[in-house]
């Protein structure tokens, strides 16, 4: 290229301007890229990039005992790498927005005559080892008169429900309780608990573990034959504040008044390193931008991945807290992409007019849905439906009336039997099984569906680059608070990526 440009020049008795010829964007500019082509930035997207982020982020995971949660040396690695790639491209102005919030973590054993019972650790819990009879609480355990007398230097054994764990703890040791046993509202084994902060004022916490509502109901059936149930709790906790960042990274062409925004979160839950989830999302965005950056763009493009998303899309709710008006404006829409490979995948395109869910996104988004739904149509793929439903980081940006959309492939929600008839893969067995654990390794991808949701990803991109044709972008109303801020942490946690309920 660079030769037969010289030659022609040569030809033209230009030669000595050639350093200017060859900037068609304007003296002293850097050559002009070609504009964005939707097929061609498609066509660049493959397995094979993919994968080889996928390996990185499970050896960035083994810098800290196999996770990539908020703050940790795997996560702290996901975002240098992920910076050191943009920043090669010459392409993006990136900024690293800072943040710092309460990391926790802990871990419970639960031993009742010698035996052990699963439990899972309950955040911002202190730690303990206490042995001690059970007390039932009565109803709920979300007032302090629900707790008997006879708690006093005894385990507390109370039901999850209506209030946030972090009260029924507070007034177990409140009423001086020894420790405290959770136990689920429905048989199953809890996915995970908090407390929801480091202390609370309507009284002191105590140790706590959280068990199956199965061995909850067994221990309160045993108590009511007459027996003393004598537990012992185990438990070791942490918690420390931890700066943490947003990664965003802006094209240098395009127009900033209408900002085309997609954003993955970065970080994975304390149990494992998050491949699907997010590393799927992170990685699609990721590799979209790289090969985004030898293109110029109409309207502006911004990716962001967002921090501390397990903890209750803290990174994004902070981004769009911090939005001045004026900014909000200049974001045209938003894109979000939170587990976009998972093994026994489903594609399920949010969704934006409302119609399968009756949670329709912000004007605009049902734009969003159609541009998906017929690029899978294009692709003979059948789509279904994701809710609104607050459990990912679109929340913050619907909250403020930005139009919304996404892909997601499933989590802990179990694929039916049509969803087998139309994508394949196993009815009855959830779209993810390593959701939230440490099995979600690379293995744990489905490569096929992982590269075809990564080419709508830069279809998407690449089209609303282009125009953002049937986007509204008359003024929004002022926005005075957001609504998952309101909500409390343990609800918020509840929220993040616990997708159970998120799919039609
Ligand atoms: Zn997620």
């Amino acid at each position: 290229m660079k030769v037969s440009l010289a030659a022609l020049l040569a030809v033209s008795g230009l030669l000595a301007n050639a350093q200017d010829a060859a900037s068609a964007g304007g003296p002293g500019r850097p050559p002009l890229k070609p504009l964005v082509v939707p097929k061609a930035l498609e066509d660049s997207i493959n397995r094979r990039n993919l994968l080889k982020h996928a390996h990185q982020f499970l050896d960035f995971s083994k810098l800290s005992n196999n996770t990539r949660a908020f703050g940790s040396k795997g996560h702290q690695a996901t975002l240098q790498y992920i910076k050191r790639l943009l920043d090669q491209t010459g392409a993006y102005d990136i900024e690293f927005e800072k943040f710092t919030y309460a990391y926790s973590e802990a871990t419970s054993q639960l031993y009742v005559d010698g035996e052990s019972y699963p439990t899972k650790g309950v955040g911002y819990s202190p730690s303990g080892n206490i042995t001690a009879p059970l007390a039932v609480v009565n109803n709920l355990g979300c007032e302090a008169s629900d707790f008997p007398e006879a708690v006093k230097g005894q385990i507390a054994l109370v039901q999850r429900g209506t209030c946030q764990l972090g009260l029924k703890v507070a007034f177990a040791g409140a009423a001086g309780a020894v420790g405290t046993i959770i136990y689920n509202n429905i048989d199953a084994e809890p996915i995970s608990g908090t407390l929801g902060a480091p202390n609370r004022p309507e009284g002191p916490y105590v140790p706590v573990a959280y068990i199956s509502g199965l061995n909850g109901k067994a221990f309160i059936a045993s108590i009511a034959e007459g027996n003393e149930v004598v537990a012992n709790i185990r438990v070791q906790s942490f918690v420390e504040d931890r700066e943490t960042s947003n990664v965003i990274a802006t094209t240098k062409t395009g127009d900033r008044n209408n900002l085309i925004v997609a954003g993955a979160h970065s970080d994975s839950v304390p149990a494992g390193p998050g491949l699907n989830d997010d590393g799927s999302g992170s990685m699609g965005i990721l590799e979209v931008a790289l090969r985004l950056a030898r293109y110029r763009v109409k309207n502006a493009v911004r990716f962001i991945w967002w921090s501390a998303e397990e903890f209750g899309l803290i990174g994004s709710e902070y981004h769009v807290e911090h939005l001045s008006d004026e900014d909000r404006q200049k974001v045209a829409l938003y894109l979000n992409f939170d587990m976009i490979a998972s093994p026994n995948s489903g594609y399920f395109v949010f969704d934006g007019d409302g119609d399968a869910t009756d949670i329709p996104g912000p004007p605009g988004s049902e734009v969003i849905e159609q541009l998906y739904r017929a690029y899978f149509d294009s692709h003979n793929i059948r789509t279904g439906s994701a809710v609104f439903g607050g459990s990912s980081d679109y929340q913050p940006f619907v909250d403020v009336g930005i139009p919304s959309g996404g892909l997601m492939t499933g989590a802990s929600g179990t694929k039916t039997a049509e969803g087998a008839e139309w994508w394949g893969g196993v009815a009855g067995v959830a779209y993810d099984v390593c959701y939230h654990l440490a099995c979600d390794v690379v293995e744990n991808l489905n490569v096929d569906v992982w590269e075809r949701n990564s080419k709508a990803i830069a279809h998407s991109v690449a089209s609303y680059a282009l125009s953002i044709e049937g986007i509204p972008r008359e003024q929004r109303p002022p926005v005075r608070s957001l609504r998952v801020s309101k909500l409390s942490y343990e609800e918020r946690l509840h929220l993040s990526c616990d997708h159970d309920d998120d799919i039609i």
